[in-house]
């Protein structure tokens, strides 16, 4: 690719907080450009029914919301490429950053870019997790789903801090009953929030199953729901059935940044550490947005958010190129 082929802005990733980035970059008029792996934009909201949590919005489903936002970046002249999985990223001498894209295969440049290719919400592989997912009966986020069982009994797996919290904010906002199981004999998570949550168990319908895992989600007949969920202590080889209406895995997530490890600084998770109040990671030009990011929110509206606060810095970017500083050495973006 030659130089003169150099984009304003290139954003990787086109989910939620790629294509707000791109909306307000391509509205400031800069010649700017998605580049997206999967051959849809969207990311991880396409695999979700209904949002209910998005200002605004009372309902909206996943894949509405993900084809409302890619036309309003498309509407102002944003470019989008899917199928182009960037797996480089490099500052030149001159200042401009340099993306290789499908193993090498091409080359794109940019005055600046946005790093947006999200997270993966780690699975535990059992059988019926993926059927019953697609089915919207298997969640990975308390917060988007827990306030679609209320009065319902659901069984939740992992024994880390989000486990243990989100278990904890299920069975006191939402649910008639909740189990949770974790493999080990003793939670991993804080003390002071295992504490809250035997407490919790004392007042209300609460379950703590150890040492168990979670060996299969049974489907009913037309694969709608879940018929019951089999569980396992593995120190006794016990195995239960348990009926329940839906199932919450937390054991973990896997930002998307492998390929990122030679270019930046990741911290021991491998998000990528930014400046909070405007996005900029080490690398001059090169900002992230989104469930990437460490300290994200993992919400559709953080990660939106995000986006916007990236490509408002770009401008102040581009004014200054050779000002790299901090957030209180930034002046105030805001305005419409
Ligand atoms: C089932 C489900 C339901 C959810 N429900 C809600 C909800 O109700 N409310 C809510 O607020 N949040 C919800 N969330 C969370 C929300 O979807 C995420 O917080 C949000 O999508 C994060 O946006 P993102 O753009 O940072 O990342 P992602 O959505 O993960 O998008 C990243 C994009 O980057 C692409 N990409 C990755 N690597 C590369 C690469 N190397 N090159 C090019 N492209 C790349 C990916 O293919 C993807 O399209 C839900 C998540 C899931 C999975």
């Amino acid at each position: 690719m030659s130089d003169s082929e150099v984009f304003d802005v290139i954003i990787v990733g086109g989910g939620p907080a790629g294509l707000a980035a791109g909306l307000y970059a391509a509205r400031d008029r800069y010649r700017t450009l998605i580049l997206e792996k999967n051959g849809l934009p969207g990311g991880q909201i396409m695999l979700t029914g209904d949002i209910e949590n998005y200002p605004a919005w009372e309902k909206i489903a996943g894949p509405d919301f993900v084809e409302r936002q890619k036309r309003q970046v498309q509407t102002f002249g944003g470019e989008i490429e899917v199928g182009k999985s960037v797996g480089k990223l490099n500052r030149r001498d001159d200042g401009l950053i340099e993306l290789g894209v499908n193993n090498g295969k091409e080359t794109y440049l940019a005055r600046s870019v946005v790093l947006a290719p999200g997270s993966d919400y780690r699975k535990l592989g059992c059988p019926g997790e993926e059927e019953l997912r697609q089915a919207g009966k298997v969640s990975y986020c308390a917060t988007c789903d827990g306030a679609f069982y209320r009065d319902k009994h659901v069984l939740a797996v992992g024994g880390g801090n989000t486990a243990v919290e989100d278990t904890v904010y299920l069975a006191t906002r939402f649910t008639k009953k909740t189990t949770i199981i974790h493999r080990r004999e003793e939670f991993r998570a804080q003390k002071v929030l295992v504490e809250e949550l035997y407490r919790t168990a004392e007042e209300k319908d609460l379950d703590i199953k150890l040492p168990c895992v979670l060996d299969e989600i049974v489907p009913t007949d037309d694969g709608a729901r879940i018929d019951h969920v089999r569980i396992r202590n593995v120190k006794t080889d016990q195995v239960e059935d348990l009926k329940v209406d839906g199932v919450f895995i937390f054991v973990g997530m896997i930002p998307n940044t492998g390929w990122l490890k030679e270019s930046l600084p990741l911290d021991r998770n491998g998000y990528v550490p930014a400046d909070p109040l405007t996005m900029k990671t080490v690398m001059p030009g090169v900002f992230v947005a989104g469930d990437c990011r460490k300290s994200a929110a993992m919400q559709l509206a953080t990660a939106c958010a995000d986006g916007v606060v990236a490509a408002m810095q770009i401008k102040e970017h581009f004014r200054d190129p050779d000002a790299w500083g901090h957030s209180t050495d930034q002046p105030q973006t805001g305005g419409w």
